[in-house]
């Protein structure tokens, strides 16, 4: 990796990022700056409805009030360091340079109608699974609630240029999100609020390798965001291969922690699966599933492995996966496979930057 002169960043590093402000706050810094609180909505809505690239273009407010705004905050997250598009053209994503020089990955997936951002939470991610890309690389920081927010509106700003904009979500890019928990759920609640993105809470999935005490916080809380569980095995010895943090928190534990979501929430749980051949996509390990998740409330999905530059792993055939599904439907468990998107582009987490910084 090239490094990075300080100086170029040093004003986005110590620059109020708007992105990272609450209404009441903006409200806040603008009453300061002795500005009526109705500038500060009109900010908000350049911010959430028209996603300004700049505050040279907030063309409603008066020409000090942007040229301070531009001299003393920012909205931007950081450079796009690689974009690249799928040959399909349905897939794009972007690599982040943040103003501290991390790496962050951001991927767009459009399908007939809906538009689905996989969007990261830290950079880097503390979890060590074996197979992934960004737990091979190891835990950098945590997001700020701007850095989470401003990959969506920079999609956003990209897509209502032609009419479209961003239906779906899920916490499934680099990151553990309920490892940095008040982060990722003030950005849920910011691209909740009616006020500004107004996206639907049942339209953002939190993918979670299993927190336990963070679910079971998740679940108090009541919300509507729906949760994936990171499952990938139904053991614990080989869960515990590939997976760290299962022992932290086994199976057992996890699946208690599961439980009381669904009863608290009412709410079903997917549980993610990625079939690794000849490891976790076994008949034993699909009536092992079948015999945890029996009963529950429960989705499973089902995802070939993304091959890794630090794993051997290799995807399940289409036999296999036909097989294990087949298993679960023994026991009344829906699954679905999933296919993962732009294979051809790195779009699987943690791939781009990999390539990027390695420059492989
Ligand atoms: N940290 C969270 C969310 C980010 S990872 C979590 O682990 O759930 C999103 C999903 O991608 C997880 O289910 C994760 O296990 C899966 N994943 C990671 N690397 C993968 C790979 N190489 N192939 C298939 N799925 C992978
Ligand atoms: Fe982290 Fe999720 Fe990757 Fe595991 S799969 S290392 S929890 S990002």
């Amino acid at each position: 990796m090239s490094s990075i002169p300080v100086e170029r960043f040093a004003k986005s590093l110590n620059t109020i990022n708007l992105y990272d402000l609450s209404l009441p706050e903006l409200t806040a810094l603008l009453a300061d700056w002795g500005q009526p609180a109705f500038r500060a909505r009109q900010v908000w809505e350049w911010l959430y409805r028209h996603f300004a690239a700049g505050a040279a273009e907030m063309t409603s407010l008066p020409a000090a009030l942007r040229e301070r705004l531009a001299a003393e905050t920012t909205l931007s997250i950081g450079d796009v360091v690689v974009r690249q598009d799928s040959r399909d053209g349905r897939t794009t994503k972007v690599l982040f340079r943040l103003p501290d020089g991390q790496f962050i990955e951001t991927v767009l997936m459009g399908y007939e109608k809906r538009r689905t951002l996989c969007i990261s939470t830290q950079a880097g991610c503390a979890m060590g699974c074996v197979f992934c890309a960004t737990g091979q690389m190891g835990f950098m920081r945590h997001l700020s609630v701007a850095e989470i927010v401003g990959q969506v509106t920079y999609f956003a700003r990209e897509l209502a240029a032609r009419g479209e904009h961003v239906t779906n979500i899920v916490m499934m890019g680099m990151g553990e999100p309920l490892h940095n928990y008040d982060n990722t759920l003030a950005a849920v609640d910011r691209l909740t609020d009616a006020t500004g993105l107004n996206l639907g809470a049942r339209k953002i999935t939190i993918s979670t390798v299993g927190l336990v005490p963070a679910i079971r916080r998740y679940a108090d809380e009541q919300r509507q965001t729906p949760l994936a569980i990171s499952l990938h095995a139904a053991d614990d010895e080989e869960r515990g291969r590939l997976l760290p943090v299962n022992r932290r928190w086994p199976i057992a534990e996890l699946m208690d922690a599961c439980r009381y979501y669904v009863e608290k929430t009412g709410r079903r749980l997917t549980f993610e699966w990625a079939l690794i051949a000849g490891e976790n996509d076994t008949e034993e390990q699909a009536h092992k599933l079948g015999q945890l998740l029996r009963g529950m409330l429960a989705h499973v999905n089902l995802i070939p492995l993304n091959p890794t530059a630090g794993y051997g792993g290799a995807p399940s055939s289409p036999e296999r996966v036909a097989r294990f599904q087949k298993a679960l439907e023994e026991y009344g468990i829906g699954s679905t496979v999933r296919v993962r998107r732009g294979i051809d582009i790195q779009a699987g987490c943690g791939q781009l930057r990999d390539r990027h910084v390695s420059g492989q």
